[in-house]
């Protein structure tokens, strides 16, 4: 394919449609038919056993959504791809394809928080060893990779702390460990990150965030290579988790404006983690991007720039978040990340609302923890607006005659 030599946001905009344009048009068609019709039997056969390449019946598989998933495994350079109804979905069938009762999987504690309850409350109960590590100490995974592992799940950048883990070196030593290597790539995009080039088996990501990039549609994607992604598909064609026509479509369309949206939402994160940073009533600021950062270091070598997620907390704790957030205008208060608006959300009502107060402590969350997610807007807009909010939070929480 032409575009394969392209860079990346050539390919964004390309890759992956040419097989399903039909009647000359420019544009994917949605193929919204559930099933496909074949007069000669032969064929027939030929394709459902996979002989011919072809479409069945829509739970297995769909044009529009094929061509979805080509986008996204040409982006990840990958091999093979297969997607799924959620994000969620992609994770679950993924874990499920592959453990059995008496495994055991390594991952971290700050995985997104439906990720963390697969760990602690699923996989537990079919008999599976979860070893949940700090976020960040890399000695501690290594520790219990040595114990034995059959996947190793990573999340890089983490929700909503953004902490970093070195996807090389934990891939390495988990192929080491004879361990299936899976990275959430969600928050850094193909663009910023391509896990399977530093060593990784498997990438996924919850489209419905920066991939769709409009809030929208939902949808998840798994990529890597056809051994792994042919085994996954078939958990998935069996189970039932797929995507719909309509969904890959806006998928699809929203990637092709995927690395201007996302280098204008770093853009952004970098200029309102700057404004935080200087900002009284901050207590901290978590942006990879920062030199503060814990691990800046890793994240400037295996990203190519540090994407629109940020987070902060402030002094006042929940209740100067409360004051916060209302007063600003140009934010959607919700519980999305990825899209073209800015969108502000507490940790304790977004990424980790599955979790009780005690479980957000220990993974490091306070109660009054903001994630931002960067949109597309002007940058000057963006950090006025911060400006007029903060002033409104220092009139409520100054004493009046004070
Ligand atoms: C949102 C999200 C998911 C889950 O995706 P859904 O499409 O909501 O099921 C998984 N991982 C990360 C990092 C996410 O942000």
């Amino acid at each position: 394919m032409e575009e394969k030599k392209a860079s990346i946001g050539t390919k964004a905009v390309w890759a992956g449609e040419k097989d399903v344009l039909v009647h000359r048009a420019t544009q994917v068609p949605v193929i919204v038919s559930v099933a496909y019709n074949y007069d000669d039997m032969d064929e027939w056969y030929d394709v459902s056993v996979g002989k011919k390449q072809g479409h069945i019946y829509g739970r297995n598989t769909n044009p529009t959504v094929q061509a979805f998933e080509d986008k996204v495994k040409i982006l990840e350079g990958a091999e093979a791809a297969t997607s799924f109804s959620t994000g969620m979905a992609a994770i679950s069938n993924t874990l499920y394809t592959f453990l059995k009762p008496g495994d055991r999987i390594v991952s971290i504690k700050d995985t997104y928080g439906g990720t963390n309850k697969i760990f602690t409350e699923f996989l537990p109960k079919l008999n599976i060893d979860v070893a949940l590590c700090e976020t960040g100490n890399h000695e501690a995974i290594e520790k219990e990779l040595e114990k034995g592992c059959k996947i190793l799940y990573l999340e890089t950048p983490t929700n909503p702390t953004v902490k970093i883990t070195d996807i090389e070196r934990m891939s390495q030593k988990g192929k080491d460990a004879g361990a299936i290597v899976v990275v959430d790539n969600t928050f850094a995009t193909p663009i910023n990150q391509n896990p399977l080039k530093l060593g990784a088996d498997l990438v996924l990501h919850s489209a419905t965030k920066f991939l769709g990039g409009h809030a929208d549609a939902l949808g998840g994607v798994v990529c890597g290579s056809k051994e792994l992604i042919e085994q996954i598909y078939h958990y998935r064609e069996i189970n039932g988790a797929t995507l719909d026509p309509w969904a890959a479509y806006l998928l699809l369309r929203g990637m092709k404006t995927l690395k201007l949206r996302v280098e204008q939402q770093a853009k952004n994160a970098m200029a309102i983690a700057k404004f935080l940073l200087d900002e009284d009533l901050v207590e901290e600021v978590y942006y990879p991007g920062l030199k503060t950062h814990l691990h800046y270091d890793i994240a400037k070598k295996q990203m190519k720039g540090f994407g629109g997620m940020l987070s902060f907390s402030l002094k006042g704790g929940m209740d100067a978040v409360k004051i916060l957030l209302p007063a600003l205008k140009y934010a959607n208060r919700a519980a999305n990340l990825g899209a073209v608006e800015t969108t502000y959300g507490p940790a304790r009502t977004t990424s980790h609302v599955e979790c009780t107060p005690e479980e957000r402590a220990a993974m490091g969350i306070p109660d009054g923890l903001v994630r931002i997610s960067a949109g597309i807007e002007d940058t000057e807009d963006l950090i006025q607006d911060l400006t007029q909010a903060f002033e409104v939070l220092k009139e409520q929480t100054v004493p009046v005659g004070k």
